[in-house]
């Protein structure tokens, strides 16, 4: 194990001066703390502002949110992304009522029973709200920690050697009464995220520059050393636009999987060989046992989601033969046109709504 070397009284008087005002850093309740921190996995804080205002204030308590309808829950964080966080936030709250009296649990190996309590989550929680000796390690300190140690080696998802040095750091900070372990978790991902960033670090502006050995080696840019990234697939996707007496159908994804529980306009991937009329016609005869008209593209939008992209195009479509019967979806509904904004959608689909929009089409 490298030994602890940096400056710790360094980073935390930097951090004091420097740190943003955040909301969630204005409060010891555990529960402002841990949807802050669910929230703030892959997001930045400042997408992630305004959606913890709305959320804490449609669900200000934990028994809240574990009454929340899960409609309701999604449909705040549409756009945030990563859905399953949004599932597990909810699963959780009805298990802290259940099995905890309503209270979150302080105790690591309690909390980290809750769905979606990693160990990043459960350190930062804990450390922040409680002040438990736990050292949270997220994309931000693992860079910052490589960089400290020049570590000439791709850096593993659950990467003991860096947790064992933020771990170490952390316990000699505490055991010398320089730091708690809120502020110092704090301070390292306040550093990762505004100094040493991933392409521009500010080394120069830097308060652990002197520390740095990445920076004496001049290897900043090359650590940490980065892995080969599977090219991002591209999907072709269709959606049909089915509309009856003022009224357009749309289907709830099942819960599970990707983008589970939004609201869509039924569709699915283009094969290869399918024009995107004939692959509508196959998708909603699949997806809902109808025969159907398809007109030609009425919008096509392209959005990137984290793990692949696609282009969706959308087609108005009439029902021919056959009565709803959905088979892919959860459950469907017809729904008036300005209804479609209090749903919670996919982006991509969301972006086709405002595309037919803009034509009149919808
Ligand atoms: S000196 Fe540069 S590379 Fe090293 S920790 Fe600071 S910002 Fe990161």
């Amino acid at each position: 194990m490298r030994q602890p070397l940096f400056k710790l009284k360094r980073l935390l008087q930097w951090y004091r001066r420097h740190r943003r005002d955040l909301p969630w850093r204005r409060t010891r309740d555990p529960y402002r703390i841990w949807v802050s921190e669910v929230m703030l996995q892959q997001t930045q804080a400042a997408t992630v502002i305004p959606y913890y205002h709305r959320f804490l204030k449609c669900f200000p308590a934990v028994h809240a949110l574990s009454r929340a309808r899960p409609d309701r829950l999604m449909k705040l964080w549409e756009g945030l992304g990563y859905y399953a966080r949004a599932r597990n936030l909810h699963a959780a709250a009805k298990q802290i009522m259940t099995l905890h009296g309503g209270r979150i649990p302080r105790r690591p190996e309690v909390f980290s029973t809750l769905p979606g309590a990693g160990p990043y989550t459960t350190a930062a929680v804990l450390s922040i709200a409680f002040g438990a000796p736990m050292a949270a390690v997220d994309g931000n300190v693992k860079r910052v920690v490589a960089r400290l140690y020049d570590i000439g080696r791709p850096i593993l998802p659950n990467d003991k050697e860096i947790t064992g040095i933020a771990q170490a750091v952390l316990e000699d900070g505490t055991d010398r009464q320089v730091t708690n372990a809120g502020d110092f978790n704090q301070a390292m991902m306040e550093l990762g995220a505004r100094i040493c960033t991933p392409r521009r670090p500010a080394c120069p502006r830097c308060p652990l520059r002197s520390d740095c050995r990445a920076f004496r080696a001049g290897t900043v840019l090359e650590r940490p050393v980065s892995t080969p990234r599977a090219a991002r697939p591209h999907l072709r996707v269709v959606a049909g636009v089915v509309k009856k007496n003022g009224r357009v159908l749309i289907g709830r994804r099942p819960d599970r999987g990707l983008l589970g529980g939004l609201w869509e306009f039924p569709g699915g991937k283009i094969e290869a060989g399918e024009t995107p009329q004939q692959a509508l016609r196959r998708e909603l005869r699949e997806e809902l046992c109808v025969d159907t008209r398809v007109s030609p593209m009425a919008a096509a939008v392209r959005h990137a989601y984290t793990h692949f992209s696609v282009t969706l195009s959308g087609h108005l479509c009439i029902i021919r033969r056959g009565r709803l019967h959905p088979t892919v979806h959860s459950r469907l509904r017809w729904v008036k046109p300005a209804k479609l904004d209090s749903v919670a959608m996919p982006e991509a689909n969301r972006k086709l709504l405002r595309e037919l929009r803009l034509r009149n089409l919808i």
